[in-house]
């Protein structure tokens, strides 16, 4: 450990000399108020930044020990502390010039929702702050001042505001914490009251565009039917009103525009908490919740579709089906059973996503075509079995077909954005006309075991043949693993994760016996145990990965066209 004046003296000594001097700073600095880590350094200024870490007590910081005494008060602590680095960094970023990268300093981006990330890491008594920063140079000539001047003025002053309590927003960090504690608690609710999702009135679902994840202004607030109202008092001491959509089969209908797809894009990301103000903060789904949509041309390795697709022409078999590029109901279809795989306890369906193949087929193609010409079993003849059987519920739109009146628990209609029960109705409807569907189903069996062998990856060496190329690919080698159907993997430094997490699922629990759900379950007990640092190939990096879903984890591995299945 080296006193702070030493850097200045370092810097200022290698200031005008080649870009490559600046390798002399690594290593760790004592400051007054924290300890300074310079652990990489970039080998020009056009490299990645160089990547550094700021160790400081949090007595010095003086953030309440109450607030991060339980995990997820620490994930929002430090989402809070990660927000708040970022803003305070972006007023600096243009006060030191030069080449490249030259004075930029860079934390993780984060979005609307609270993650379990690696940029802020909140010890006990230790808060570990992960950050890049741009050393600067004109062309290849060291600026050693300017560099001098971010590390003694621009950083302390950025951590200052950014990590010290009596800086802080006190209420909004307040807000936020007891926002994840309602949120933790509302959702862990749902199935004990029999619900597999909660939409409070109020939320503000659509976003402001296809690009910008904010609520839409200006929006009409969501109100629940009255015959679907449920009321929760949360820790906070505050009380949610809203619809609540129970376990079992549930079917959005509307016209078009009236808003279903919107409503169905809010549950997916109910999955996630997300921040104060976003709209979405008591739109709440059952952790698990997958949405299910067609993706032709995917891979698919030894997946038992039988449920869905059988006695295919020629003969092809089913039960263990692999192929290259699967057509769209082929790929539904896989999705559901690897859903059911990774656990999910509710699916969700949008029609416009989806294979109309695999959806429905009405009585009159089913009398033409007889059931022992046609392989599909359409989804319409399993949706109940899979309650029934496995317990897994659905939520799906449906706007083009009838047929699943009679299958529904309930249907749900939007009306110029608002949701109306109108299950009585659609029932009368089905029950008016002797419209019979053939409907004779097995119930759905259990799933085979699917076990993962390590010739999946035969690439040796280092952990970077792995890794994320923004949100939805991730590279492998020369492969790359096309993650474009996760609707629900939300921000790029997920993907960052995937990769670092697969080197060491591959490293660590592919062993030829444990089957793909035993083997995944370890990974996330390990991270679980020891945090997503502990899958980290360096000290304190990355420091840009948030937490995936184990459900995404699965769908990654599971569209990985390497992947060899015993
Ligand atoms: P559907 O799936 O029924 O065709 P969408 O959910 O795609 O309808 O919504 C149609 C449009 O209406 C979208 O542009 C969406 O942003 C907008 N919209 C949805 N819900 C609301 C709302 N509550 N307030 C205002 N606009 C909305
Ligand atoms: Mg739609």
């Amino acid at each position: 450990m080296k006193e702070y004046k030493k850097l200045q003296q370092l810097l200022l000594s290698i200031d005008g000399q080649s870009y490559s001097s600046y390798k002399r700073i690594k290593g760790f600095y004592q400051f007054p108020d924290y300890i300074l880590a310079i652990d990489h350094v970039q080998v020009d200024p056009y490299a990645p930044p160089s990547k550094m870490r700021i160790l400081i007590q949090r007595e010095t910081v003086d953030i309440p020990k109450e607030y991060i005494n339980q995990k997820n008060k620490r994930i929002a602590v430090s989402d809070f502390l990660t927000r708040n680095f970022y803003k305070q960094s972006q007023k600096f970023n243009h006060s030191v010039k030069g080449t490249g990268t030259s004075g930029l300093i860079m934390i993780d981006h984060c979005g609307q929702e609270m993650l379990e990330r690696t940029a802020v890491l909140i010890k006990d008594n230790q808060i570990e702050v992960r950050f890049e920063v741009g050393l600067p140079a004109a062309g290849r000539r060291i600026l050693g001042k300017a560099a001098n001047r971010i590390f003694q003025d621009i950083l302390p002053e950025i951590i200052k505001q950014a990590l010290f309590y009596r800086h802080l927003n006190q209420t909004a960090l307040q807000t936020q914490i007891d926002l994840i504690l309602d949120q933790k608690y509302l959702r862990e609710e749902l199935p004990k009251q029999n619900l597999v999702a909660f939409i409070a009135n109020g939320s503000i679902l659509p976003r402001e565009s296809g690009i910008s994840d904010e609520p839409l202004i200006g929006a009409k607030p969501f109100q629940s039917p009255a015959n679907l109202e449920i009321e929760f008092h949360l820790p906070s001491g505050k009380t949610v009103t809203g619809m609540g959509i129970k376990k079992g089969i549930t079917l959005l209908v509307g016209g078009g525009f009236h808003g279903k797809s919107t409503v169905l894009q809010a549950l997916e990301r109910g999955v996630y908490n997300h921040i104060p103000n976003d709209g979405r903060e008591f739109v709440l789904t059952v952790s698990d919740a997958v949405k299910i949509r067609a993706e032709d041309g995917r891979s698919i390795q030894k997946v038992d579709i039988s449920p869905f697709i059988n006695h295919l022409p020629g003969n092809k078999v089913t039960k263990q089906f692999s192929t290259m590029n699967a057509s769209g109901s082929t790929s539904q279809a896989a999705n559901v059973v690897e859903a059911l795989e990774a656990r999910a306890s509710l699916l969700l369906i949008d029609e416009y996503t989806s294979a109309m193949n695999f959806m429905i087929r009405d009585r009159r193609m089913q009398q033409l075509i007889v059931k022992e010409k046609e392989p599909i079993t359409p989804f319409v003849d399993r949706v109940q079995s899979l309650y029934k059987d496995l317990g897994v519920s659905t939520i799906l739109i449906i706007g083009g077909s009838g047929d699943y009146f009679e299958v529904a628990d309930r249907v749900i209609m939007m009306d110029e954005y608002l949701p109306k029960d109108v299950t009585a109705k659609a029932k009368n409807i089905a029950a008016a006309d002797s419209y019979n569907r053939e409907d004779s189903v097995e119930p759905f069996e259990i799933l085979s075991r699917r076990v993962p062998l390590s010739s999946s990856f035969p690439l040796s060496g280092k952990e970077d043949r792995l890794r994320a190329k923004g949100k939805l690919h991730l590279l492998y080698g020369w492969e790359t693993i096309d993650l474009s159907g996760l609707e629900q993997l939300v921000d790029d430094s997920q993907t960052n994760a995937l990769a670092v997490m697969l080197a060491y699922f591959k490293n660590h629990f592919l062993n030829d016996h444990s089957s793909l759900s035993e083997a995944i379950e370890q990974l996330y007990q390990h991270i679980e145990n020891f945090g997503l640092d502990a899958v980290s190939p360096y000290t304190g990096h990355p420091g840009n990965l948030a937490l995936p879903r184990k459900q995404e984890f699965y769908a990654m591995l599971n569209r990985y066209r390497g992947l060899k299945i015993k």
